[in-house]
Parts: C-alpha cells; sequence; structure tokens
C-alpha cells in the first residue's frame, strides 16, 4: 500500500543543529517541503547562508542564533519562535556533540558537555515547545504536530569508548518513545530517528588522540550524507496524520 506524503505548507518547524550536518540539512528539506523553517544554533553566519539558501530556493526561513545549553535559553528560543511565526507545527532536536574516548582518565568536562547538549537542553527544548505542539495538533488544518529527536545508533546499543555519549542517546530513545505514549492521544507523533555514521563535523570536536581513531573507522566506510537522515526525517513528519513512524535507524548499507 502507498500512503502518499503530506506537504508541509503552512507548518512552522524549529530545527536545531542548523549550523551544520544533518540539522542543517533537514531545514533545508523541510523547507523544500512548504514549511517555515526556524533555523538555531550557535554560529550566525552560518545560519545566515542556510536561510540564504533556502530563501534562493523560494522558501522561508528565519534565523534565531541560539546556545541551547545557557540557562533560560531553550524556553526563550521557543517564546521567540512563536512571537515571530505564532505556531509550532514541528520541532527536530538535530543538535549534538560526540565527546567520546575510553571512561578511565576522561576529561569528565566532556562528560558533562555530552550531557548539557544531548539530554539537558534537548529535554529544556522539548519542555518548552511541547504546550505549542499540542495546540497545533489540535488547531492547525494537519491535525498532527512532530517532535523528531536525533538519537544514533549508539542509542540503541552501548558502544565501548563511547560510554557517556552512549548513555545520552539512550536517553533521547528512552525519552521519545515514553513521550510518544503520553502524547499519542493529542495527536502530537515522537519519533527517534537513529543514525549510523555520517560524515559531518561532529568528529572535529573529539580530542587529540581519539579523533584520529574515529575518524579512521568513518573512513573505512561509504558513510551517510547529512541528506540521508534528512530524507528519513522529512519521510517521517510528512505522512499522513493516522500514520507515526515511531523509530528509524539508518546506516551505512556497509556499517556493521
Ligand atoms: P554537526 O557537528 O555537524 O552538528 C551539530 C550541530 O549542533 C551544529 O549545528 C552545532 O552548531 C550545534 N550545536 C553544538 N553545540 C550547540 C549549543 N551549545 N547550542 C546550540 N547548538 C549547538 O554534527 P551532526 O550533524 O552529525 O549531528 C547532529 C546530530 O546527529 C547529533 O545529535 C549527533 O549526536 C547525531 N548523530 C550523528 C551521527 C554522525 O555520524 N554524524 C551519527 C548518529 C547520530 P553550532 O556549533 O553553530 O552551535
Amino acid at each position: 500500500m502507498n500512503t502518499p506524503a503530506v506537504r508541509l505548507a503552512g507548518t512552522v518547524a524549529l530545527v536545531t543543529g542548523a549550523s551544520s550536518g544533518i540539522g542543517e540539512a533537514t531545514a533545508r528539506s523541510l523547507a523544500a517541503q512548504g514549511a517555515t523553517v526556524v533555523v538555531t544554533a550557535r554560529r550566525k553566519d552560518r545560519l545566515e547562508a542556510v536561510y540564504a539558501d533556502i530563501r534562493a530556493s523560494g522558501g522561508t526561513a528565519h534565523v534565531f542564533p541560539a546556545d541551547i545549553t545557557a540557562d533560560g535559553e531553550a524556553g526563550s528560543l521557543v517564546d521567540r519562535v512563536l512571537m515571530k511565526t505564532g505556531r509550532l507545527d514541528i520541532l527536530v532536536n538535530a543538535a549534538g556533540i560526540m565527546l567520546v574516548g575510553p571512561a578511565l582518565d576522561a576529561p569528565t568536562g566532556e562528560w558533562q558537555r555530552n550531557v548539557d547538549l544531548n539530554v539537558s537542553a534537548l529535554l529544556n527544548l522539548t519542555h518548552a515547545a511541547l504546550p505549542h505542539l499540542v495546540a497545533a495538533a489540535r488547531d492547525q488544518g494537519r491535525g498532527v504536530a512532530d517532535l523528531v529527536n536525533i538519537s544514533s545508533v549508539a542509542g540503541r546499543q552501548a558502544i565501548g569508548g563511547a560510554a557517556v555519549y552512549s548513555a545520552t542517546k539512550f536517553a533521547v530513545t528512552a525519552f521519545s518513545e515514553a513521550l510518544r505514549q503520553e502524547l499519542a492521544a493529542q495527536h502530537v507523533r515522537v519519533s527517534s530517528v537513529e543514525p549510523g555514521a555520517v560524515a559531518t563535523e561532529l568528529t572535529d570536536h573529539i580530542r587529540d588522540g581519539v579523533r584520529e581513531h574515529n575518524e579512521a573507522w568513518y573512513a573505512a566506510l561509504e558513510t551517510l550524507r547529512p541528506e540521508d537522515v534528512a530524507d528519513a526525517v522529512t519521510y517521517v513528519v510528512t505522512r499522513p496524520r493516522h500514520v507515526a513512524v515511531n523509530e528509524l535507524l539508518v546506516r551505512p548499507t556497509d556499517q556493521v
């Protein structure tokens, strides 16, 4: 059976991590489907380049730079989006970092940064967005709203050498499934997209001595492109109202 995709004209999507990689590709893809896309991350210049491309392709976007780990920023970001657009139909939590390495003697500041962005910021942003997603599902024509969390293969199988990163992604997967159960009756779909290796800037921040090992592992694969994951997210949010794709695991074909 073939279920036709529903275009996103009239909707508003907030995409975190939109200055690079998966978030950036997702912002472009949702804009191409007709959504007004609010792009957020810390690097304003990169967001403005994404904005300009979306505009040049006939789409609509707004740039709201923010460090979503800063105190109160997640809530204030959602407030600003609502002031500008009046609604929020889709939240894609793509911002994340992957500071991996052996736990023995690891700088615990890295652990904290993993948790602050991958878990705490995602929770805070989701908490601020939820009332608006519920309202969009109730009041707007599509009759459904979407929360998409970018988890990881590491959110389904714990990976030695990436203990804290895995822990953060297990948290994202668990939070998504629990929230899905809570919000199903209100027609807010909560989905977890779990990529394997994607060629992005994610590995750039790994500490010296570990990064080389990680990059060699990526280089041995025919990695996914950010657009491949953006396709998965776009698939999720363009299903008809009665179809919820709860979880999508997307790996490079040659990733074991
Ligand atoms: P990138 O490094 O390309 O993107 C990360 C994004 O997060 C950037 O836009 C960055 O923007 C943003 N970000 C980082 N810190 C903050 C902050 N404090 N406040 C706001 N935004 C912030 O990596 P990916 O695109 O690969 O990562 C996207 C998601 O995909 C992450 O959650 C990652 O864990 C997940 N993932 C990635 C995989 C991969 O192989 N690449 C595999 C599995 C999952 P800026 O620096 O401008 O703030």
